[in-house]
């Protein structure tokens, strides 16, 4: 039946008093109101929506500037949850006009006659839970108050206008626009001389149609922004066929997709391709016109790596260099101080060519700032300029802004909202906040909002929070609750995931740094729409996990926890590697093990280009063995590190650890020799450590021959190569020689039994499990001769060893043993550092480009390599992020 024409139950409002009394309160009447309203309505809820502004429409009833357009495409950016009300309606143009969404959104609000339970002109002022009666307590400025059981704030993430930084604006006596406010019956600009302060989105696309109508246009820019032409006009012909095709497909797959926008994840990395590939690649994109396909569709690596950004960076300067005629206006409309994509792109019609006008001054604020507003202008501390009309497009107090502007809301125990965000906004999925009962936000902070097409987002913030309504109700339950367990864990994922992304690295709106005073950090959750989605499902899934239900008579249900502890990238891979359905490996045979290993490499990112590989043979204890060898782009010689890949002493070989190996050659600036020590079934324990050790010393004896430098080598492996890497280190000091300056034992395998908590806790689910480990140890080594210390180096001497820079990580069997290893060696006097890797797995630092989160270890593991080998910590060349926080904790 169409969702139009389904009985809804009238709203029972009632009034006490002068209080208005239903279910739940919602403020706000754009996309989220309006959609809360009508689920709110079909669920049987009474309901009332509290709207400030004369009519429905949100951010598309305040924002009437001349230009103001959407910037997702208008077939992504509508309503999807009825397919009556999707075919109903067509767009005229790929991005819509601010009068025509607003005419879509009344022409929502009549379709399920929604304006006879909102109250216009209604602004809500306070809120007040009350404890003993659960329910909230709504003050307005225009009408009766309204007391609800549920409180959901629709209120905007761009809805508060940011006042004016600037003294004077009082004394200026001619008239002064916000883009944000901006005049129902329109501006006469026409022979008028014009400022407009701000360059963000709607800077951008108001200037070029300012500039045509006024006399003389003064543009105050701060901060330059990336913007890409729109190329407006009829739905591109791709998109259109694939959304006639299949719309629900294609509205399914938004919804999953990285951004709301029907897009496939990138694989391919910016160093796969060639100078003219990516140029190809970017060419199309930048005729394409689409935010979306050129913030995610060139390059897997353009919004997570600084190199891959700036290539995209560098092209787009480009760009903006064949159209800006004036060098000086060139460089000061130049970004030059964010990655692409951290600081929200804008699509322009005629941005850049406006300044090419005669009557178009563009001033930099960097150079000259402004002093002050006079009466007849605008005073910079260099020179003054006459205006008639001041237009602020200086953007908003977003995310918060609007929240924060009900003040006070008071939750629980009477503590207050703006108290409990004094040092930035707290809470769990950007949904809840722990204190505040039956408070919901839609797109609130921590959730994908303006990272996201957002009327996907605020589709699903909508169905999740009526879904859970409804739930709460046919439970018995009355109230629900964030626990402060589930906010600091959703905190501590949002910090994960904004290491994920570059939006750290650009001061901006995202980050609360347009606002004075302001706290700053990543505001909007940078994991995806998709991931967001399935995580939501998630803590449903698992018993409404983190929130304190309760009920009357006593009735309470507390689930509590953290959602995700991986961390967000080990969480995809983690969940794509499920996905696949695979058989454990276990069950393959060696062989059936190898091949698959070898096809399953075959599908990750290459590793990044070194100075040069080589490749050849080299001495083991009973014969030739192939070794790869890396040597940096730097020049010689270079320490060398004996490298021993992982695979349990029967799989991989010295190049199945490739891209580690490239990357911490690049990060090291040392030579990494991987060698192919022999494996078992066909060669049992002890081949592989005495491979490891033979190896060791001919590669020692060879360094000058290899371009390496003479003297001490160092060491390292990842899981059984760590093995053979610290067994090297005990046979190398009881055999006299060679001589190693550090080893780096990356999840080493360090003893023979399986009951440490480690085992039990990961014993399934992260890809190392217990029955592999148990399969491993039963090909390589008979029960016997596993306690050698050539085996389980932990039960061998471990005094005099090299130092040693030990890595674990959380989910991952071997935790413990690599932990207990480090603690040994640190009690025999070996100096030792650890890197306990929180959220991660087994292969994380190994899976480059893959785990990106997996970066700030290898950095640390670099450094520690480099310290072993007497130089300096840091180098500098490669190009990365400034330090970042580790996500893991050395200590
Ligand atoms: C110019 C512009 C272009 C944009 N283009 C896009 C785009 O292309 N794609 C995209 O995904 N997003 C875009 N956005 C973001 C846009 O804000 C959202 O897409 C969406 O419109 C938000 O809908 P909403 O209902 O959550 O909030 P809003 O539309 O902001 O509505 C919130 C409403 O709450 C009301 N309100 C707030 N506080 C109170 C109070 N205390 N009492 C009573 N009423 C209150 C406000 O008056 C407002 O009407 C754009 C934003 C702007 C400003």
């Amino acid at each position: 039946m169409p969702e139009a024409t389904v009985e809804t139950r009238a709203s029972e409002a009632t009034h006490s008093g002068s209080t208005q009394q239903v279910d739940v309160a919602v403020v706000g009447a754009g996309f989220a109101g309006l959609y809360i309203l009508h689920r709110l309505r079909k669920a049987g809820f009474s309901a009332v929506v509290l709207e400030e502004a004369g009519d429905v429409g949100g951010t598309w009833y305040w924002n009437r500037y001349p230009g103001a357009r959407c910037d997702i495409q208008t077939i992504d950016y509508s309503y999807t949850f009825d397919p009556e009300l999707d075919k109903a309606w067509t767009w005229s143009e790929k991005y819509a006009t601010q009068p025509e969404i607003l005419r879509y959104l009344g022409f929502v609000a009549d379709r399920y006659d929604l304006r006879r339970d909102i109250r216009f002109g209604t602004k809500v002022k306070q809120a007040t839970w009350d404890d003993a009666s659960e329910r909230w307590l709504i003050t307005t400025d225009n009408g009766a108050n309204v007391s609800c059981r549920h409180y959901i704030m629709a209120t905007g993430c761009l809805s508060s206008p940011k006042p004016p930084e600037i003294d004077g604006v009082k004394d200026f006596k001619g008239e002064v626009y916000f883009t944000g406010r901006w005049p129902h019956e329109g501006v006469n600009l026409k022979g008028k001389r014009v400022a407009v302060i701000g360059t963000g989105s709607s800077g951008i696309q108001s200037i070029p149609l300012i500039a045509s109508e006024a006399a003389q246009l003064t543009v105050f820019q701060r901060t330059p922004n990336f913007a890409l032409p729109a190329g407006n006009g009829p739905q591109p012909e791709d998109r259109r066929t694939f959304f006639e095709t299949d719309r629900a497909a294609y509205r399914e797959q938004a919804r999953w997709s990285l951004a709301g926008v029907p897009y496939p994840q990138q694989t391919v990395v910016s160093w796969q391709l060639s100078d003219a590939e990516r140029r190809e690649r970017f060419e199309k994109a930048w005729a394409a016109g689409d935010l979306v396909h050129i913030l995610t569709q060139l390059w897997a690596d353009q919004g997570v790596d600084v190199d891959g950004n700036a290539i995209l960076c560098d092209l787009i300067r480009e760009k903006i260099g064949e159209v800006v005629k004036d060098p000086e206006t060139l460089a000061a409309l130049t970004p030059q101080d964010h990655p692409f994509g951290s600081k929200r792109p804008c699509l322009d019609t005629n941005y850049y060519a406006t300044y090419n006008r005669p009557n178009v001054t563009l001033v930099n604020l960097r150079q000259e700032p402004i002093k002050e507003i006079t009466a007849g202008g605008i005073s910079t501390d260099k020179r003054s300029f006459d205006v008639d009309v001041i237009v602020f497009a200086t953007g908003f107090d977003a995310m918060t802004g609007a929240i924060l502007a009900v003040h006070p809301i008071t939750g629980r125990g009477g503590k207050s909202l703006s108290s409990v965000w004094a040092h930035g906004p707290q809470s769990y999925l950007g949904l809840t906040v722990a204190g505040f009962p039956n408070l919901f936000m839609i797109t609130g902070p921590g959730s994908p909002s303006v990272l996201s097409n957002m009327a996907v987002s605020i589709e699903q913030h909508a169905d999740w929070v009526v879904d859970r309504l409804i739930a709460l109700r046919d439970a018995g339950f009355t109230s629900m609750e964030a626990t402060e367990t589930a906010q600091a864990g959703w905190a501590q994922h949002m910090a994960d995931c904004s290491m994920l992304t570059l939006h750290r690295l650009a001061n901006t709106w995202y980050t609360g740094a347009n606002v004075p005073g302001k706290a700053q950090g990543v505001m909007p959750y940078t994991g995806g729409v998709g991931p967001y989605r399935s995580i939501c499902n998630e803590v449903v899934g698992r018993g409404m996990l983190g929130f304190h239900l309760k009920g009357p008579g006593g009735a309470e249900q507390c689930n509590d926890g953290e959602i995700v502890r991986l961390q967000p990238d080990v969480r995809l891979v983690l969940g794509m590697l499920a996905e696949m359905n695979l058989p454990p490996i276990e069950t393959m045979g060696a062989a059936g093990a190898r091949d698959f290993l070898n096809e399953f490499n075959k599908g990750r990112p290459a590793g990044r280009p070194v100075g040069e590989v080589g490749e050849g043979m080299l001495q083991g204890a009973d014969g030739p063995l192939p070794y790869k060898l890396y040597r940096p782009a730097t020049p010689g010689p270079h320490p060398i590190v004996v490298y021993f890949h992982g695979g349990g002493w029967v799989l991989g070989d010295h190049e199945s650890d490739d891209p580690f190996c490239r990357d911490m050659c690049r990060r090291t600036g040392m030579i990494f020799v991987s060698v192919n020590y022999r494996h078992a079934p066909e060669h049992r324990f002890p081949a592989a450590p005495e491979d490891g050790y033979a190896a060791t010393r001919w590669i020692s004896e060879h360094a000058a021959d290899l371009g390496g430098r003479p003297g001490p080598v160092l060491v390292a492996g990842w899981s059984a190569g760590a093995n053979v890497a610290a067994v090297t280190c005990q046979l190398a000091r009881d055999r006299g020689g060679p001589q190693i300056a550090g080893q780096l034992l990356l999840s080493p395998v360090t003893d023979c039994i399986f009951d440490r908590p480690s085992y039990v806790e990961n014993a399934t689910g992260y890809f190392l499990t217990r029955g592999l480990m148990y399969w491993f140890w039963d090909i390589y080594c008979s029960p016997a001769d596993r306690t050698d210390p050539r085996a389980s180096p932990i039960r061998g001497k471990l005094e005099g060893l090299p130092p040693a820079f030990v890595t674990t990580a959380e989910f991952d069997p071997l935790r413990d043993e690599g932990i207990a290893y480090a603690e040994a060696l640190a009690k025999a006097g070996v100096p030792v550092e650890q890197l306990k890797a929180r959220g991660h797995f087994h292969s994380s630092f190994v899976m480059v480009d893959v785990v990106i989160t997996g970066v700030p270890g290898r950095i640390k593991m670099a450094e520690a390599l480099r310290r072993f080998a007497g130089l300096p910590a840091q180098m500098d060349t490669v190009r990365r992020a400034p330090p970042p926080e580790v996500n893991a904790a050395a200590s």
